[in-house]
């Protein structure tokens, strides 16, 4: 055997490995993966949804501890903000919400973002995103909004987690995720907007948004399944939709849901939670949504009636497409309108 074979056959190893380690199948998303917990899960939901929060009403004190808890989780993971910022928070101003808005004046409240850079493509963005508000309070009574949208604020906690465990593996994201909790959703959708019209990174250069907005529950359709409706991830791109199937086939293999994705369907799903900002600006979006149940927008969404194991299970689906989406070689295409 000579030299340059003996030299090129290292190569070919040493490649075959970095592939083998990204996979599905390799230590390093196991390791991940299986850092998403349900119990964690569920420390962080009793708290964002406590009524200490005061259902978190945008601009509100209540929202404003909520929003402390999480920028101090960040801290503690040594998770950063992105560089291009002084802080976690991207103040969303009152001026611009009452603009938008038909009812009632704002007070100030802001975006919170966490950032985790790259190894390779660090230019490409993925976005993770859950709005952390709620509706607040009504006559003294607290909406705690455990699911809506407390299930998906500490999934995409959780998933954070999850890529830094991959960072201290040495197999970090090869391209750069933003962990994105916006503000104002209830009253329209207000800080994915103004994060869009404002963006940190280049909207070009953003690759897709995977949206969780309602992970916690079940509805009278779906009881007692593990299941998930998923929306939208056909619209732009013609390969978001297989990445997330052929990543829930390597997981947990829920049932995937599509029935929102019918044009003509009456809830017009795919319009009604912040991932639509991003598909309007041509960025390929995927909604994570347990249905509409019982408890929706009124007082009795709490914590205590989540089923943290399917949330755990949901939380790594979008853990496993996100994984996927920054470690393949290409960026998934734009192919559709
Ligand atoms: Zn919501």
């Amino acid at each position: 055997m000579n030299k340059i074979f003996t030299a090129l056959s290292f190569v070919a190893l040493l490649s075959s490995c970095a592939t083998v380690n990204y996979s599905y199948e390799g230590k390093a998303f196991k390791d991940a993966y299986s850092s998403i917990k349900s119990d964690e899960l569920k420390k962080n939901l009793y708290v964002i949804a406590d009524d200490n929060m005061e259902g978190r009403d945008t601009g509100s004190e209540g929202q404003k501890r909520a929003a402390e808890y999480i920028i101090n989780y960040y801290k503690n993971l040594n998770i950063s903000h992105p560089a291009e910022m002084s802080s976690y928070l991207q103040t969303v101003p009152a001026e611009y919400m009452n603009k938008k808005s038909r009812r009632g004046t704002f007070n100030d409240s802001a975006n919170i973002l966490a950032f985790i850079k790259g190894s390779e493509k660090p230019e490409e963005i993925i976005v993770i995103s859950a709005h952390y508000d709620h509706v607040g309070m009504k006559d003294g009574v607290v909406y705690n909004g455990a699911d809506d949208d407390g299930s998906g604020t500490v999934a995409v906690m959780e998933i954070a987690e999850a890529f830094k465990q991959a960072v201290k593996e040495g197999h970090g994201p090869k391209r750069s995720i933003l962990f994105l909790h916006v503000t104002g959703e209830e009253h329209g959708l207000f800080g994915s907007s103004y994060y869009v019209d404002n963006p940190v990174f280049p909207l070009q250069n953003t690759v897709a948004d995977l949206n969780i907005d309602m992970i916690g529950r079940d509805d009278a359709e779906n009881r007692g399944q593990n299941y998930v409706y998923v929306i939208g991830s056909e619209m732009l791109s013609s390969d978001l939709k297989k990445i997330n199937e052929a990543a829930n086939a390597k997981t947990n293999q829920l049932k995937l849901n599509y029935k929102y994705d019918d044009p003509k369907d009456p809830q017009r799903l795919y319009y009604r939670s912040d991932h639509y900002n991003f598909a309007k600006k041509g960025i390929p979006v995927a909604f994570y949504f347990d249905g509409i149940h019982e408890d929706y927008h009124k007082p009795t969404d709490d914590p205590d009636k989540i089923d943290y194991v399917l949330l755990a299970k949901r939380a790594q689906l979008v853990f496993a497409t996100a994984w996927e989406l920054a470690n393949r070689k290409d960026r998934i295409v734009v192919d559709k309108k």
